[in-house]
């Protein structure tokens, strides 16, 4: 090795670059679904074989990338949702970096299936390791459909860390299982090797989403309370205290619409179950609040999703409350059946 010092070519720097926003299956799942929710799609297909490993398309009926532009999407830094920094505290776009579809496209062989309305055909390009093999015409409907075949082909070390299919296709049921539930507007449907795992209607309605990923069975056992106080406002879908879960996987927490971690949430419901649930024991939860954006830190580096309230005292009490007041109704309910 000499010591000059030289600028890496982009396909080094994209493949190196990816580490950061796709370690696994589920991270390219997660940012496809991100851009046709950004795309305005009322549907979204999710489709994976071999958990993801081996191919992954995602099809969605959004607007679509003009034919012009489908190069540049797969550049580093190539978005069309901001121009200037200034933009980034008035973007309600999930994505804002560029970065997916460079990164996705470095480390596998991509095909992306495109059309806006206005365009007579769509485009049908083809991308190997990031680099362009094929771009043709294809006739299409408007929305862009993007598959993603052999992840890591080209980064065997990292294809090593990938986890068991079980454990892989778990991560990304659990994920689009949350963010079908961030956006009860849309419907989605996940295939998983060719069997299909949930479809939700889109129709707005959370306990029909929660019912068509989860089944009847659990949301017979589901209650539903909201309140507000001051400009916060909680609506909440949460176990009755017969039901429970070993771990937290049934819990989530959307901040505006946006799926966030918060340990001030976490907490507000083990206090609202304490003394209500066996020790180790999770009730099942999902909880929806509205916030005044000033009043919320939301970090925005791509892999954390933890976020600061400002009035942390507030949203405990209001979601400790909101919880406990309708399970303690709840207990009431068979101990007056008892009395005489
Ligand atoms: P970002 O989402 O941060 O802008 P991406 O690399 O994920 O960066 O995507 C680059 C650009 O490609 C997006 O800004 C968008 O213009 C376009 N794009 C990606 N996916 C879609 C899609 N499903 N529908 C429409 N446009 C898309
Ligand atoms: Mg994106």
């Amino acid at each position: 090795m000499n010591n000059r010092i030289h600028l890496l070519d982009s396909f080094t720097s994209n493949k190196i670059a990816a580490g950061e926003v796709v370690d696994r299956p589920a991270s390219v799942i997660k940012e496809l679904v991100e851009n046709a929710i950004d795309a305005l799609a009322t549907m979204i297909v999710i489709e994976v074989r071999d958990a993801g490993k081996e191919y992954i398309r995602i099809s969605d009926n959004g607007s679509g990338i003009y034919s012009s532009d489908v190069e540049i999407a797969f550049e580093r830094h190539a978005t069309s949702k901001i121009t200037q920094i200034e933009d980034l505290s008035s973007t309600l776009s999930l994505g804002f970096r560029g970065e997916a579809l460079a990164s996705i496209a470095s480390v596998s062989q991509v095909e992306l299936i495109t059309k806006t309305e206005e365009a007579p055909a769509g485009i049908h390009l083809e991308l190997h390791g990031g680099k362009v093999i094929f771009k043709k015409e294809i006739g299409c409907p408007t929305g862009t459909t993007v598959i993603v075949k052999n992840l890591f082909y080209n980064t065997p070390a990292r294809f090593k860390f990938l986890r068991n299919n079980t454990s892989e296709s778990s991560h990304i049921i659990d994920l689009v299982s949350k963010i079908a539930l961030a956006h009860p507007d849309k419907g989605f449907k996940l295939i998983n090797n060719n069997s299909i795992v949930f479809v939700t209607s889109g129709t707005n309605n959370i306990f029909h989403t929660i019912t068509s990923i989860y089944g009847k069975e659990l949301a017979k056992n589901m209650l539903t309370a909201h309140k507000a106080e001051n400009n916060y406002f909680v609506e909440a879908y949460f176990s009755k205290t017969d039901m429970y879960r070993g771990n937290r996987q049934q819990q989530a927490v959307f901040v505006n619409g946006r799926l966030i971690k918060s340990k001030v949430v976490t907490e507000a419901i083990d206090e609202a179950y304490r003394t209500l649930l066996p020790i180790n024991k999770f009730p099942i939860c999902f909880l929806y609040l509205k916030i005044p954006p000033e009043e919320i830190d939301v970090n925005i580096h791509p892999a954390k999703t933890e976020i600061k309230f400002s009035n942390e005292k507030l949203i405990k009490s209001l979601l400790i409350s909101t919880l406990k007041e309708n399970l303690l109704q709840e207990k009431l309910i068979p101990e007056i059946k008892l009395t005489p």
